[in-house]
């Protein structure tokens, strides 16, 4: 038993050191003008459960490719949970989490709906000491990135029977980020989606996996050729009232300072950004409202000056104002299609936070490193 296995239930992680880690020249050039995803660190968390031994085999080891049985579950059956979360390198080069332990329980929440077993939270967050451990100095230190971390579980079974599979892996990799939406806070244009939905009564929208995202991609590709950034969804029930993003939660602004935000039904991801801007919003003195929003609704509010602000907000793309928002049969700019007061003071409020140049009054950080 090591030390750090006596502070915490989870047992270490084991290490297999890269051989060929990035050189410290090789890893500035790759953390130079950084996109969203596309690098990786040196490293990877693993673990995996069996239905027989339960969670075991927790370990470090170089970052690359997961030799896999074809017949595995994940491949066939879409057996797939996974989180995304943020590390953020202060001005005195500590490393911060934001509110780490809501993303361990949505994967545990997630990992339930779709009959994957539960990764303890202590399980979680040792991964990603474990990860950072050898992989700190990936955390960028240029403004607005940060280290995204991607923690997920796959249903590894060999079996082409369909049942909750009896092996699962557990993977954390981390991939060094810039701006999710490149170009800086501009406004995106929105799609209304109404022959399409991510979620129904009963379904999965409310956990993160990988299948929803999957179904969201030929809406996501028609908005894209009509010219629009983002989908907007609706529900399934009635094609009347708002959801959500494809993978952001959405927020309206009225003109009495009223915030509107779809309720939490089932089908709506509970985004960790989502729980924190309206914490931030009610900060302000301003009230916020969770109730159904139609369509109607919003276009009639944006149209007659009602809504003078709308914008998304999901942990990659932090808060993003909605500058235009239209469907087949209507197309308006919300307020004056510039970022509004509220969505750029939120997003100010919430990165100073993160990037630790506010106080911490909530407790939202954990220091890691
Ligand atoms: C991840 C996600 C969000 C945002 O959740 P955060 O915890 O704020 O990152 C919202 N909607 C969908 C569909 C998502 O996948």
């Amino acid at each position: 038993m090591t030390d750090t296995a006596a502070s915490s239930t989870a047992e270490a992680f084991r290490v297999v050191k890269n051989p060929n880690p990035a050189t410290d020249a090789e890893r500035a050039e790759k953390l130079k003008d950084l996109a969203f995803g596309l690098q990786f660190t040196d490293h990877m968390a693993h673990m995996t459960w069996t239905a027989d031994g339960g969670w075991g085999d927790r370990r470090v080891e170089p970052y690359g490719p997961i030799p896999m049985d074809p017949a595995a579950s994940v491949l066939h059956y879409a057996q797939e949970v996974f989180e995304g979360l943020k590390a953020y390198r202060w001005a005195d080069g500590s490393i911060h989490l934001f509110r780490p332990v809501a993303n361990a329980e949505r994967l545990q929440r997630s990992s339930w709906r779709m009959a994957l077993p539960e990764l303890p939270v202590e399980d979680f967050m040792a991964s990603i000491d474990a990860l950072l451990e050898l992989d700190h100095a990936w955390v960028p230190d240029a403004p607005e990135t940060s280290l995204y971390l991607r923690p997920f579980l796959i249903g590894t079974d060999v079996f082409l029977g369909l049942r909750a599979p009896k092996r699962v892996d557990y993977l954390l990799i981390a991939s060094p980020s810039g701006p999710y939406f490149p170009g800086g806070i501009k406004p995106v244009s929105i799609w209304v989606e109404r022959d399409y939905h991510r979620a129904g009564p009963g379904g999965t929208g409310a956990a993160k996996c990988g299948g929803n995202y999957a179904a969201s991609l030929r809406p996501q590709m028609a908005a894209y050729e009509r010219g629009f950034d983002q989908v907007l969804y609706l529900d399934a029930a009635t094609n009347a009232v708002l959801e959500e993003l494809g993978g952001m939660n959405v927020f309206a602004v009225r003109k009495d300072g009223t915030v509107l935000t779809p309720i939490i039904n089932g089908n709506i991801l509970e985004g960790v950004t989502r729980k924190s801007v309206i914490q931030l919003v009610e900060e302000r003195d301003l009230k916020v409202v969770e109730r159904d929003i139609t369509l109607a609704e919003l276009r009639e509010g944006i149209e007659d000056g009602e809504i003078t602000e709308v914008f998304a907000c999901g942990t990659a793309a932090i808060i993003t104002p909605v500058g235009r928002i239209a469907s087949a049969d209507f197309d308006v700019t919300v307020g004056d299609g510039e970022p509004g007061d509220v969505t750029s003071a939120i997003r100010q409020r919430l990165t100073d936070i993160q990037y630790g140049r506010a106080e911490d009054t909530y407790g939202w950080m954990t220091r890691v490193r």
